[in-house]
């Protein structure tokens, strides 16, 4: 059996080689990454769906790397989970994000709120609290203009502890949403546990998998009871006419997705909120 057990070891080390190696050389790549300046924001605008006005934008990470190129977020965040480097790349989303927003708020004379995206093992840290409130400090950001978006897995790790760290944020003036929603647990009763603001549906709760619209009702009566919880409701990754016709007669608040902007580097927000404001 020993043998055996040798033998399947090596007939897979090669492939196992080559995706540790691949995995390597992404955090090779990852560690200098902030010191060397490869990172970079995007906002995609937030709109009302009543007024179809631009209420908010989320940052998105961005990644050019010297020695990779272009690395998709998605990887980008799971190795810096995996690594602990989130924390260091959390720390400038946030602060580079709060920046950034007090630029475009004073260029252009009108409010507007930027959301960050805060991974699991940020909020987990004992200092993140603090770590906001100098974020707002240092920057001259007005508190109720950022929001911070959770997951729900961040959520329910500890949920006393995290209760109490959530309504430290809240008494700073920051809004707090849960991102992905439709995604993991997906049950409503657990969120009466934390005051949250926001409730961000994932494209998979509104799109099956298959392409079609969920079921009117069910999508209606889940952004009903949201409201009776005083939650607002944002559908993200709308694409197309029919799905933003359906999620405002489902009584939606407020959507995101390529339809009506793709997240954009900030000049390029900058001239596109122009232009929607003066269209
Ligand atoms: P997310 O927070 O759910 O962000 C929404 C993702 O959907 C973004 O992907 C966005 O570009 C994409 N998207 C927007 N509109 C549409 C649409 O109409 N259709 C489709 N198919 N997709 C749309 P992106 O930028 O690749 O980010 C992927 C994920 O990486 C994010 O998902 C978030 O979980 C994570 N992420 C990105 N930036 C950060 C960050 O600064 N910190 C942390 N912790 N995570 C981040
Ligand atoms: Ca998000
Ligand atoms: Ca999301
Ligand atoms: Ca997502």
């Amino acid at each position: 059996a020993k043998r055996a057990g040798r033998n399947r070891y090596r007939f897979f080390e090669p492939a196992m080689t080559l995706a540790a190696q691949a995995r390597m050389a992404l955090e090779m790549a990852l560690r200098p990454a902030l010191a060397r300046a490869e990172f970079e924001l995007h906002y995609q605008p937030r709109i009302d769906l009543r007024t179809m006005n631009v209420v908010g934008i989320e940052a998105l990470i961005r990644w050019n790397s010297a020695d990779l190129g272009r690395v998709s977020p998605g990887e980008l965040i799971a190795i810096a989970e995996e690594t602990g480097l989130i924390l260091p790349i959390g720390r400038w989303v946030l602060n580079e994000a709060c920046r950034q927003t007090r630029g475009l708020i004073d260029r252009h004379g009108r409010t507007i709120r930027v959301s960050v995206n805060v991974s699991a093992r940020q909020l987990a840290q004992p200092g993140f609290v603090d770590e906001v409130r100098a974020a707002l400090a240092d920057t001259g950001l007005p508190a109720d203009c950022l929001e911070v978006e959770l997951t729900e897995s961040a959520l329910i790790e500890d949920i006393p502890r995290t209760a109490a760290m959530l309504d430290e944020l809240r008494a700073l003036g920051v809004k707090l949403a849960v991102d992905d929603f439709g995604t993991g647990y997906s049950g409503l009763a657990y969120l009466r546990r934390f005051h949250i603001d926001v409730l961000k549906l994932d494209r998979s709760f509104v799109l099956q998998a298959d392409g079609r619209i969920s079921a009117f009702d069910f999508i209606k009566a889940f952004v009903d009871m949201a409201h009776a919880l005083k939650l607002s409701v944002v559908a993200e990754g709308v694409e197309t006419a029919e799905v933003l016709d359906f999620l405002r007669a489902a009584d939606c608040d407020e959507v995101q997705g390529y339809l009506m902007a793709r997240p954009m580097p900030l000049l390029a927000l900058e001239a596109w909120l122009v232009a929607a404001t003066e269209g």
